[in-house]
């Protein structure tokens, strides 16, 4: 175990108080040693950051707008007592329909910069593998992803996009067979490729730098959100919210708010069944501190220590670790985090189709299903209506069989029109 980290956050290099780190086998540090400095010289500096903010205005079609979310405040707070305004940041409008395309292209045109000649990624439910073997196939490198055979099986229309993108699809057969059995033979891979192969990691989360470098490429939804904001509102919002997977469309939405002390951030996360079921994904809530993938965080784990299955009905959200900057915001209480269960998360997505004219998708759904509860808290706190920006992080598309068959979508919702 090597843990030789330096870089500019925190007290202890690539440390978020006391979690973060470089977990990693002897062979990953010079890999990991060269993206911390090409993220200092290169990421950071001016030639990188037109190139690639270039792309994300005449590819993925930034910035992504600021849409006013009247009806669904009214359905929250029907008095109007609570909620002022109610603003949503549209990640899902972005090309492939989520934020993770916007990290994607960022790694992928650094390790172009960096000379390497192959790109791996792992995936789950494969949005972040269609979102690499995009990239890959814009920019004209070779993609293998990797996916845990079960997950192949779940997800055959994201496999059928990666292969039409010219990716080549791994079906990991280890362990569960899904995404963190991805995740480590994606790591196994890197080891031994590491000096041709960047491995192109989908969350926050991950051995340092990676947690600092994919908040950097995702803060454009945080800081495009708060020059919106202040543009249409002409203040500050309140509260901003998004789910919490790895926790990347969080950290980049927070990033824009951070500084302000003002603003109250609130991710949320996944308590499928119910965090006393055993059956859920709410690592922050209801984990315990340990080392998995590389990085000191919050975990799901036994009393021996070992790695808990995660469970979750948006299987973006379905991960057993959380990006080690959100334990550490949870622990210095400068963000909040809660839970929604999968039910709440399915009426929150029917709730959304029918009073805004969203299909959201499901991980994006937690965020909305805690909304009325945050912006109680809010305005409990505050005592004046509030304003609250919620980041949708994706678009439902992907999710429309598991919403027809929890029995969305079979006949008009709410008996037709009211
Ligand atoms: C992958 C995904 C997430 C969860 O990932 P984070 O890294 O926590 O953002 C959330 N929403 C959508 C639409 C996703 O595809």
């Amino acid at each position: 175990m090597a843990d030789a980290t330096s870089s500019s956050t925190g007290a202890r290099p690539g440390y978020f108080g006391e979690f973060g780190g470089r977990f990693v086998a002897e062979t990953l540090v010079p890999a990991l040693s060269e993206l911390e400095q090409a993220y200092q010289d290169i990421v950071l500096g001016a030639e990188f950051q037109a190139e690639w903010r270039g792309l994300l205005e005449h590819y993925v079609g930034r910035p992504t707008p600021l849409t006013l979310a009247e009806r669904l405040a009214r359905s929250l707070d029907p008095d109007g007592k609570m909620i002022r305004n109610l603003w949503l940041k549209r990640e899902d409008l972005c090309h492939t329909g989520a934020h993770k395309i916007n990290n994607a292209l960022g790694q992928v045109l650094l390790a172009k910069k960096l000379g390497k000649s192959r790109i791996i990624a792992e995936t789950g439910a494969g949005q972040h593998g269609v979102a690499t073997a995009t990239a890959c196939a814009m920019l004209g490198l070779p993609c293998e992803v990797y996916m845990g055979a079960v997950d192949v099986e779940r997800q055959a229309p994201n496999v059928a996009r990666m292969h039409m993108l010219g990716a080549k699809v791994i079906a990991v057969e280890s362990g569960s067979r899904t995404l963190k059995d991805a995740m480590n033979e994606a790591l196994r891979d890197w080891v031994t490729n590491v000096r041709t192969t960047h491995y192109c990691v989908g969350s926050a989360a991950g051995p340092h730098p990676y947690p600092l470098l994919v908040a950097e490429l995702q803060r454009v939804i945080g800081d495009e959100a708060r020059t919106q904001v202040l543009e249409r509102a002409g203040r500050l919002p309140d509260a901003v919210v998004a789910c919490v997977g790895g926790g990347s469309n969080a950290i980049g939405t927070f990033r824009g708010f951070q500084q302000d002390q003002e603003v109250a951030l609130y991710g949320v996360e996944a308590s499928g069944e119910g965090i006393p079921s055993g059956k859920h994904a709410a690592t922050l809530t209801a984990g315990r501190v340990g080392v998995l993938h590389g990085s000191r965080t919050k975990v799901l784990s036994d009393d021996d220590g070992q790695i808990l299955e995660a469970h979750s009905i948006s299987a973006g959200l379905d991960y057993p670790g959380v990006g080690p900057e959100h334990a550490a915001l949870q622990a210095t209480g400068r963000a909040h985090y809660l839970a929604a269960s999968d039910e709440e998360a399915l009426a929150a997505a029917a709730e959304l189709a029918l009073s805004e004219g969203l299909i959201i998708a499901l991980e994006t759904a937690h965020a909305f299903a805690r909304l009325g509860d945050i912006a109680r808290i809010e305005f409990e706190h505050r005592k004046r209506p509030v304003d609250l920006l919620v980041t949708l992080s994706g678009r439902g598309d992907k999710d429309l069989a598991t919403y027809t068959a929890h029995g969305l979508g079979q006949r008009p919702a709410g008996g037709g029109a009211a």
